[in-house]
């Protein structure tokens, strides 16, 4: 079967990492359990932060976030190579700006994750990213982000939401950890 999946926090925990960068940046100590109660994909507004200075804190910050230890969330790795080993092709489709897809994808081999260069779809807006995934006729598709998840219909397709706190009035099927996965295919 064909897997697509999407990378920021969806695989990784890029906005996690952010709100530690952003602590750091701006000599603050906000706790985690106000990063996990945010209701906004973005995370400037507790560090009292406007939309324009959030913004820029993050174009300046990018490299850092993107490129350094940003953690992949426990047992994707394991559960991408899996399916990989049980003859699945996988496909991220990340809409991360195209400049950089090539650091991204070395990324994320450096981090365990399966990749095939020609199954690996960057640069496109939140909402072309619909226009690929039917493209590529996947049969599933994971992703966190409302803006992305609202465009797909389902159909063949199988959208599945990764559990985010800015994503929970969403309906449909759900993934709270990777670990899950194993009764997640096994249910279907
Ligand atoms: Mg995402």
């Amino acid at each position: 079967m064909k897997f697509g999946f999407d990378i920021d926090d969806t695989l990784i925990n890029l906005r996690g990492y952010a709100f530690t960068v952003y602590n750091k940046k701006l000599n603050k100590n906000l706790a985690m359990d106000i990063f996990e109660a945010l209701k906004t994909v973005e995370i400037h507004e507790p560090f009292g932060l406007t939309n324009a200075e959030g913004k820029e804190m993050w174009n300046t910050l990018r490299e850092e976030i993107y490129f350094s230890d940003c953690p992949p969330y426990p047992d994707a790795v394991e559960t991408l190579q899996e399916l990989k080993e049980q003859g699945h092709e996988i496909y991220y489709i990340t809409a991360r700006p195209g400049e950089h897809g090539e650091r991204t994808m070395n990324w994320m081999k450096k981090q365990g994750f399966p990749v095939d260069g020609d199954k690996f779809y960057c640069g496109m807006k939140d909402h072309e990213k619909v226009k690929i995934i039917e493209e590529l006729g996947l049969d599933f598709y994971f992703d966190d982000k409302p803006g992305v998840l609202d465009t797909l219909s389902s159909g063949s397709l199988r959208v599945v939401v990764r559990d985010q706190s800015y994503n929970r009035h969403l309906q449909g099927e759900r993934l709270s950890h990777w670990k899950e996965m194993k009764t997640f295919l096994s249910s279907k």
